[in-house]
């Protein structure tokens, strides 16, 4: 059985504390969240940190609100906590259908969205949904806090701009009217990291209810085409996307009729941006093509639910619509 090397611990009492312990141990303290990521790294000796500041006293870092036309989520909130959330999952869906695949019950109730974020493994499922949403994540520092859009947040595979001496605190996403969001992942088992994935979110023109897909033509496509698109997100993870998302189909997306053929053309564009590489879980053709076929079957889930709920469902769980 592996153990980690010796490491001294301390419980930090706030977040104040955390960073003034931060402070006082230096660059080789670490902040110790869910552990499920960094405990495994220390017993593989790819994590060797001196101190350990253990953050998971700090309830006022577990939290899921709506604040000034935002939901905030703290970055100690666990796994399990988003998935359960109704009023997560009722403006942005894409991170019910996210959390439900991550991992297992086990990681998912003591493994955080913080923890996950600042791990930065590149096959990370809420980076990618994070990214689609364009969330705005809140980082503190000893004189108070900053923020940094989703996109900015890695600097390259396990390293994001979170400093020696920071706390991710918060993950902000703004609700806008006429938003719909969905995720899609391919695994090679339940609970196992994704071979891809990708997360969409569409926001309509014109607030997304009563959109008529089937009055606009949609009808012959099960009823899914219909309205003008004021903005797209699409995160992908897993295939090698600059910054977890693919800029250039959103680009497209933006003004365009949100229609079979505009999707099409969004997946090849988001296929295009990738730069997958072969491993254990696939080869890189393969993970390419998923990047498109995702990105398709998740901007069709988003445009549903746009046209239905205007963003998520009513009371809870998303539920998906033909
Ligand atoms: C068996 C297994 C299966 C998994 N499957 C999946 C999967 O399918 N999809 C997926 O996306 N993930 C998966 N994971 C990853 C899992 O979601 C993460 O390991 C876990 O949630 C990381 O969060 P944590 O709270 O445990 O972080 P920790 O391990 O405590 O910390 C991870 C890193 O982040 C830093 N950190 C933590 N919180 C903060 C903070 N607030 N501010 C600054 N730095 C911080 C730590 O110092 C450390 O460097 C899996 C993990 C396991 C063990």
């Amino acid at each position: 059985m592996q153990v980690p090397a010796y490491v001294e611990y301390e419980k930090a009492t706030s977040v104040a504390h955390a960073l003034a312990l931060l402070d006082r141990f230096g660059p080789e303290a670490r902040i110790l969240a869910g552990g499920h990521s960094l405990i495994p790294m220390m017993k593989l000796r790819l994590a060797q940190p001196e101190t350990l500041i253990d953050i998971n006293g700090l309830s006022e870092l577990s939290y899921i609100t709506v604040t000034a036309g935002e939901l905030r989520i703290g970055a100690l909130t666990r796994h399990a906590q988003l998935l359960d959330s109704g009023e997560a999952a009722r403006h942005f869906a894409v991170l019910h259908d996210a959390e439900l695949v991550i991992a297992d019950p086990v990681v998912r109730n003591w493994g955080t969205v913080g923890g996950s974020l600042c791990q930065a493994d590149p096959s990370e499922d809420l980076s990618a949904a994070f990214a689609a949403l364009k969330a705005t994540m809140v980082i503190a520092h000893p004189g108070g806090t900053r923020t940094v859009p989703a996109r900015d947040f890695y600097t390259g595979p396990y390293e994001t701009v979170v400093a020696p001496g920071e706390i991710l605190t918060e993950i902000r996403i703004t609700i806008r009217p006429g938003g719909g969001s969905a995720y899609e992942k391919v695994g090679r088992r339940a609970g196992d990291w994704p071979v891809g994935a990708v997360g969409s979110a569409l926001w309509l023109d014109g607030g997304g209810l009563d959109c008529g897909g089937a009055d606009r033509g949609g009808a012959d496509r099960g009823g899914l085409d219909g309205g003008i698109i004021a903005d797209a997100g699409i995160g992908l993870t897993a295939v090698g996307a600059p910054h977890f998302a693919a800029a250039g189909a959103e680009e497209f997306l933006r003004g365009a009729p949100a229609t079979e053929e505009s999707f099409a053309r969004a997946g090849e564009l988001a296929a295009a941006s990738c730069q997958p590489v072969s491993d254990q879980r696939g080869p890189a053709d393969y993970k390419r093509h998923l990047a498109c076929e995702l990105t398709i079957r998740s901007l069709r889930r988003a445009l549903a639910r746009a046209r239905t709920h205007g963003g998520g469902a009513p009371g809870g769980a998303p539920q998906d619509e033909g």
